[in-house]
């Protein structure tokens, strides 16, 4: 059983992803850049796999959202308009000792250095958009910016998608993708880095509607997280901002907060952004922006209600909350490692082995097993070592269910399959074993 209260160290957590390929540091070879990340070849099936969860559960499974991608990089005037340019800034700080600079709100109004004791300076606003030049020409015309947030993209998209679909408000866009901040302080691996991927949905409500698709929305990312991703609930907890922490487009926000190894921090932010992007398109491109309800015969400019979220964190938590050691023997080396991930969110969904790697017929039997699954799912194949180091290196990257061919398989054509978490072994025939398997990644 999981240790209800167990927290696993960063340190433990960040060795495992190295150690299996889920999380690189980025660019190593050359010393590394701060703020960056490489998704190995597992890291990219968990990434994929939660954002086929979030948008199985935000766009395919609803009637009122449609998906969008849009481009990453996008002009000055469209970030002079949003408002990102001269608000979206943090209050950064340097040590006059030592140099090294430090986001004023994480230092919880400390006025010497956490580092080396030194002095602080004044706090000043620090832009955090990356800027970049479009073209040949570097004049003021051609400066863009990386977006910050996918949702800039959303809403200057509003009418391509309301005029394009036959959608009517209330419903929503969503977007997963790359967004860049040139954070001021990095760190706690993937929790907060340079370049992230979001998953933002902008809900078009109509106004006075909005309070009550705020609670919708709260509640429904709360079921998402507890339910659909299998986070504990005792681990996570909803926050709301207090006026002065609010964003300059916010009129309501909750944050879901997770209790992370390095304390409870933001995970998700559920905002009310009211008419205020709509608005300040509709100013800054002179494009009427408004909506027209047929029914009620009005006209107005949306509310929008907007739960964000970020791929990356999303995946730290997941591994968080997945995490366990457990003793499974009187023998101190009698310990295993396990992420008792949700099967939908596994890399790998089953692994096969042939009991022995020097047995032709059990091996060419494993094999043929393994190609008829590796169609229907991710599928991992392992023939070194003894079975139970193969069982411990799976329990280690969360492969929900392992098959092995044994010298039984031959005479009955039935196979070993063993359960991750319970570690019970049953026999099952080979004929259904695909049926077997997408019944219970079905069930979860
Ligand atoms: P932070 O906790 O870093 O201060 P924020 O309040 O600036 O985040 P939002 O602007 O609300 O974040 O962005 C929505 C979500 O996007 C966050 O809840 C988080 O999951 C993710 N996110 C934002 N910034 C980063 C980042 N630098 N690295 C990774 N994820 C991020």
């Amino acid at each position: 059983m999981a240790i209800e209260e167990q927290i696993v160290s960063m340190d433990k957590l960040v060795a495992l992803c190295k150690r299996r390929g889920f999380v690189f540091g980025s660019s190593e070879l050359y010393g590394g850049l701060s703020g960056f990340w490489d998704y190995g070849p597992l890291g990219v099936e968990l990434k994929q796999n939660i954002k086929r969860a979030w948008w199985r559960a935000n766009v395919h499974l609803r009637d009122d959202v449609v998906g969008l991608e849009s481009a990453l990089i996008m002009p000055s005037a469209i970030w002079a308009a949003s408002g990102h340019l001269q608000n979206f800034n943090d209050p950064l700080v340097e040590c006059q000792s030592c140099k090294r600079r430090f986001r004023a709100d994480d230092l919880e109004g400390a006025t010497v250095c956490p580092q080396c004791g030194g002095p602080l300076s004044e706090a000043r606003q620090f832009n955090t958009m990356f800027q970049t030049q479009v073209g040949p020409v570097a004049d003021e015309g051609s400066i863009a910016y990386l977006r910050p947030e996918t949702a800039q993209g959303t809403f200057v998209n509003f009418k391509n998608v309301l005029q394009s679909t036959p959608h009517k408000i209330p419903f929503g866009i969503a977007q997963i993708g790359k967004s860049f901040r040139n954070e001021i302080t990095t760190g706690n691996f993937i929790f907060r880095s340079r370049e992230f991927e979001q998953m933002e949905l902008e809900f078009f409500v109509k106004p006075g509607t909005d309070d009550e698709w705020f609670d919708y929305w709260r509640d429904e990312r709360m079921r998402w997280w507890t339910h659909d991703i299998g986070i504990r609930p005792q681990n996570i907890r909803l926050r709301d901002h207090a006026v002065s922490e609010l964003s300059h487009y916010s009129k309501q926000t909750s944050d879901f907060e997770y209790r992370y190894p390095f304390g409870t921090r933001e995970l998700e932010g559920v905002a009310d952004r009211t008419d205020f992007d709509l608005k300040a398109h509709m100013a800054g491109s002179g494009i009427d922006l408004t909506y027209y309800d047929d029914e009620t015969q009005e006209r107005y400019v949306p509310y929008v209600i907007e739960p964000a979220v970020g791929v990356d964190r999303t995946f730290l938590v997941v591994l968080l909350d997945a995490y366990d050691e457990e003793q499974t023997g009187p023998k101190p080396s009698d310990r295993r490692t396990v992420l008792r991930l949700k099967s939908q969110l596994a890399p790998y969904k089953v692994a096969v082995f042939p009991l022995v790697a020097n047995k032709p017929d059990l091996v060419a039997r494993a094999r043929s097993i393994y190609a008829t699954l590796k169609p229907e799912m991710m599928v991992a194949w392992d023939s070194i070592g003894n079975v139970g180091k193969r069982y411990r290196r799976q329990d280690e990257v969360g492969t929900p269910w392992c098959v092995t061919v044994d010298y039984q398989t031959l005479e009955d054509s039935t196979v070993t399959v063993r359960d991750r978490d319970t570690m019970t072994q049953e026999r099952h025939p080979v004929v259904g074993l695909s049926d077997l398997f997408r019944e219970r990644l079905v069930a979860g």
